[in-house]
């Protein structure tokens, strides 16, 4: 099964497992309970008014917005976010994780430069889209700009009412990085292997 559909079940199934998303903005402190189901690991935030069960990675690190020691106690805020494929179906989604007061994670801050970043509304590319040669590998990208994309993938599956577009945090010092790495690093490519990267 594809990275793609398996994060599909795992939005649509977070959605069946938690009681609901919150109506607004939550903040909870309790121990960080990591469960791994189908391949997929979850987040289990909960105290005595509410559970909620976040889907936080796919297993060993993609995806996850910030490493958590399990049992660890964090104080994690939640809202509640419609899918973008599906916007009646709305899940929960953890924006921020302090630990002893110290801010670990914030969805709007690059983790690179630590800036606020750009919502932007982007194209979904579908289909099978491969990294241009040349392009920087997983790892670099991840280092180094992370949050330098004008698009996101949709996966192989798409019908006439699949979405266009999707909302992305966009670091404008990512953008820059990988401009400097693409002018001073990147290898020199073969003259056949010159096509576009969908990533620009
Ligand atoms: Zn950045």
């Amino acid at each position: 099964m594809s990275r793609f559909l398996l994060l599909c079940f795992a939005l649509a199934g977070s959605t069946l497992a938690a009681a609901e998303a919150p109506k607004s903005q939550v903040v909870i402190t309790t121990p960080a309970l990591l469960t791994l189901r189908n391949q997929l690991m979850y987040l289990t935030i909960s105290n005595e008014n509410a559970r909620y069960e976040v889907y936080w990675s796919y297993p060993p690190n993609y995806d996850r917005p910030v490493v958590l020691e399990s049992n660890r106690v964090y104080t994690f805020t939640v809202i509640g976010e419609p899918i973008n494929d599906c916007p009646s179906l709305v899940v929960p989604r953890v924006v921020r994780v302090e630990k002893d007061g110290k801010m670990l994670y914030d969805r709007e801050i690059c983790d690179v430069h630590h800036i606020r970043m750009e919502r932007k509304e982007v194209p979904i590319l579908y289909g099978l889209i491969l990294p241009g040669l040349g392009e920087p590998g997983g790892d670099t990208a991840q280092r180094l700009f992370p949050h330098r994309y004008e698009t996101r993938l949709g996966g192989c599956c798409v019908t006439p009412t699949s979405p266009k577009t999707d909302k992305v945090y966009v670091c404008s010092e990512c953008k820059k990085a990988y401009a400097n790495w693409n002018a001073n690093t990147k290898p020199e490519k073969p003259a056949a292997a010159s096509r576009r990267s969908p990533f620009r």
